[in-house]
């Protein structure tokens, strides 16, 4: 049995690290347990989706993230005509979001990052632009431009919401392993905290399942709600299992007989996030890319109430070996939640706007 006063203080939203790492060892049918009640309690039976489209515009980068499978120093890279001609696709399916990221090009400024925003939204102005990671608004706001000069310009042009990727894990020891070219974790920290004060709401991400240790990830959760405390610009959190397969990371790995997470371990850190964010962030993604559509429906039931999107063509995850599809439709999405046993609702980037499939708004 969970202590009294943790789970006063978890539904209160305020367990502790402590709480957090007995929570770590609880029984798996009392931690799933919590979690679902918590997700009850914040957001009752309704599970979301979004219709969407990635649109990854280069895999040319000049990062040394030692995690990435999706670099290629040959690879291609779309121009402007290109990425409208897939925005166009993606409206005629009824998608109502862009989610445009890319490798870090060395001749890619400030500039080229507004063009890119500035022609799909001339041309589909109510097309909801969640664009730019930290780590490319890092990579815009260089030679002197400075964050907060970048992001109102990328707002000017566009910029509806950003993705809060290139988190990892927030912990500088890990990070400096990882992915030691990257923005750190004050860095990243200091581009979401801007973004929400300039009203660019984010979501919060974490990669985990290679070198970080439990307690790395409890720091990082904590670190979310800290800033979620400040600013109340996440709008949902989403943790992404990292995908093993051609990367460095995931070689070394693999060659030391670690195959990597698993599905209890995946099931477990969707818990652990919604319990650690229960009051102050409602929703947590399984991401059906990353966890497979059946295991991404079974993390409904320990604390996740949001599948993530659509998504024609996500080349991130396939490169590192996700084998999930590049698109589901929205009637397999009501498929697997109804089977869950919970309300299929299509949602709009900020979770402001909720539509049931028949066409009746939650809210
Ligand atoms: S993760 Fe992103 S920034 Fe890092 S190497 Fe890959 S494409 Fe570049």
């Amino acid at each position: 049995m969970l202590p009294t006063d943790l789970l006063d203080r978890t539904r209160a939203g305020e367990c502790t690290k402590e709480d957090t790492t007995l929570l770590t060892n609880a029984p798996l049918p009392e931690l799933f347990g919590l979690a679902d009640a918590l997700r009850a309690e914040a957001v009752g039976d309704t599970v979301t989706y979004i219709l969407n489209r990635n649109i990854n515009f280069t895999s040319q980068c000049i990062g040394t993230c030692r995690f990435c499978a999706f670099r290629d120093p040959n690879g291609y890279r779309m121009d402007i005509s290109e990425i409208l001609g897939k925005v166009r696709e993606a409206v005629k399916t009824g998608a109502t979001e862009i989610c445009i990221q890319g490798g870090l090009l060395p001749d890619m400024r400030l500039d080229g990052y507004c063009e890119i925003l500035k022609s799909i939204k001339s041309e589909f102005s109510d097309i909801h632009l969640h664009s730019c990671s930290p780590m490319e608004v890092y990579h815009a706001a260089r030679d002197g431009v400075g964050v907060k000069d970048a992001l109102v310009a990328l707002k000017g042009a566009g910029l509806d919401t950003m993705p809060g990727t290139a988190a990892e894990i927030l912990v500088d020891r890990v990070r400096e392993r990882i992915c030691p070219d990257k923005l750190n974790t004050e860095e990243w920290a200091c581009v979401i905290k801007t973004a929400h004060k300039l009203g660019i709401r984010t979501t919060a991400t974490i990669m985990y399942g290679h070198i970080e240790t439990m307690q790395d990830r409890i720091e990082h959760l904590f670190l979310i709600r800290d800033i979620q405390k400040e600013t109340r610009g996440f709008t949902e959190f989403v943790p992404l299992p990292f995908m093993p397969y051609n990367n460095e990371l995931g070689s070394e790995m693999l060659g030391s007989g670690n195959y990597g997470i698993t599905g209890i371990d995946d099931l477990r850190m969707h818990a652990l996030a919604r319990i650690v964010l229960h009051t102050h962030i409602k929703n947590i993604q399984a991401s059906w890319v990353k966890l497979g559509t059946k295991l991404a429906q079974y993390a409904l039931h320990c604390g996740a109430n949001d599948l993530g999107g659509t998504l024609m063509e996500e080349k991130i995850s396939k490169s590192a070996g996700a084998t999930s599809g590049e698109y589901m439709s929205p009637a397999e999405f009501d498929w697997i939640i109804g089977k869950a046993g919970r309300v299929p609702a299509v949602r709009d980037t900020r979770y402001s706007h909720q539509q049931q499939p028949g066409g009746v708004a939650t809210r």
